[in-house]
Order: structure tokens, then C-alpha cells, then sequence
């Protein structure tokens, strides 16, 4: 009797769980689909799962004018108007627009001086002195170091290569590329290429030089 009833009690408690289970369901059923989730969140969890950021990364920084501008700020801020006022148009292309002079053609490739500096042929600050200058051979002006500071280093890719760039670190413009490691008899085995008509020669003496550059 008792038993009885248990199980009468039993089965009514199943019927009944049953029976929200299924009016649970057809609510379910009938609730929208949740929202997607927005395209942030869908993009960064793309981004998290992919294996190789840093190969993600290689293309946001492929842009070599990009790196440049956020590398490279420089105290002589001329536009390229400015510029155009006071450079002659193959010294705008080399010095502006990263041109390369023709070996053996330029005006400082075998000039050679006891004393003096070379200055940037843009803004005038001095660059190198005379006596980092060494004959390379190379159809260039080249030097094995620069006056401390004066020159800033810029990785360049063009040419299928990459070559390190160097520019006036008081205008940013160009001069040439730096190559090290080929066996020249200097104190740094490093060779400054330097286009001429980046630089302008002043023979005044090592003290003036080094006063103008602390200036
Ligand atoms: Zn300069």
C-alpha cells in the first residue's frame, strides 16, 4: 500500500519533470538564435588561434616608408617645397628621394685633405672629417666612420637586398649606405658610400668642425 503510493508519487514526479523538460525545450525552440558575436571579438579570436603572429606581423611592417617616419624624426624639418627652393634637382633626387650619383663621376671621389669637413650638402651640418676619409675604390666617396652622432642608420630593402641606409641625422637626408666587414685596413671596417653631391667639403680645421657639431 505504502509502496504503492511511493511509486504513484515516483511516477507523477517523472511525468512532471518530463514533462518541463519538454515545455523547456519548445521554449528553446522558439527563442532566436543567439546574436553572432561582433566582428572584434570574431577577428581577435582569429588572430589569438593563428600560429604564427609574427609572421602576421612581417606584413604590417613590410612598409619600409612607414618604419622610416616612426624611426627617423629629425631636427630640420624642411617640406619638400623647402627642400626644392634650395637643392639644384640631382641633389634633391639623391638627397630627397634616395638617388644614387653615377660611380666615378662625383666631384669628392678622389678628393683627398689633411684637414677639414664634409658637410651635408642639404642643411650643412658636418658630417665627416678628412681624416675618415680612405681610398676604397668603390667609385664613391668613402669614409670608415662618421663625426659622432651625425649619421643615423635605416634599414633599406629596395633592390631585392637589404642594405643599411645612411642620412644626415640633422635632415634625414640621404647620403649613401654603410657596408661592413670587407677587409679595408681602417680602425672599423666599415665603408661610408657616400654620394658626392650629398656632401659639401669645407677645409676649415678639426676644432670648428667639432664645435659645429656639438652645436
Ligand atoms: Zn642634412
Amino acid at each position: 500500500m505504502l509502496s504503492q503510493r511511493f511509486t504513484t508519487i515516483l511516477r507523477t514526479v517523472s511525468a512532471v519533470s518530463a514533462r518541463s523538460v519538454a515545455s523547456s525545450r519548445s521554449v528553446l525552440r522558439h527563442l532566436p538564435l543567439p546574436p553572432p558575436p561582433p566582428p572584434s571579438v570574431t577577428s581577435r579570436t582569429i588572430l589569438r588561434s593563428m600560429p604564427s603572429i609574427p609572421f602576421l606581423g612581417s606584413f604590417f611592417s613590410s612598409s619600409s616608408s612607414a618604419t622610416k617616419k616612426e624611426d627617423m624624426s629629425f631636427p630640420d624639418q624642411r617640406s619638400d617645397s623647402e627642400w626644392r627652393a634650395v637643392l639644384n634637382p640631382e641633389q634633391f633626387r639623391v638627397l630627397r628621394e634616395q638617388g644614387t650619383e653615377r660611380p666615378f663621376t662625383g666631384e669628392y671621389d678622389k678628393h683627398f685633405a689633411e684637414a677639414g669637413v664634409y658637410r651635408c650638402a642639404g642643411c650643412q651640418a658636418p658630417l665627416y672629417k678628412a681624416t675618415h676619409k680612405f681610398k676604397s675604390g668603390c667609385g664613391w666617396p668613402a669614409y670608415f666612420d662618421s663625426l659622432p652622432g651625425a649619421v643615423k642608420r635605416n634599414v633599406d630593402n629596395s633592390l631585392g637586398m637589404e642594405r643599411t641606409e645612411i642620412v644626415c641625422a640633422n635632415c634625414g637626408g640621404h647620403l649613401g649606405h654603410v657596408f661592413k666587414g670587407e677587409g679595408h685596413p681602417t680602425p672599423t671596417d666599415e665603408r661610408h658610400c657616400v654620394n658626392s653631391i650629398s656632401i659639401k667639403f669645407t677645409p676649415e680645421d678639426e676644432a670648428a668642425a667639432a664645435k659645429d657639431s656639438k652645436a
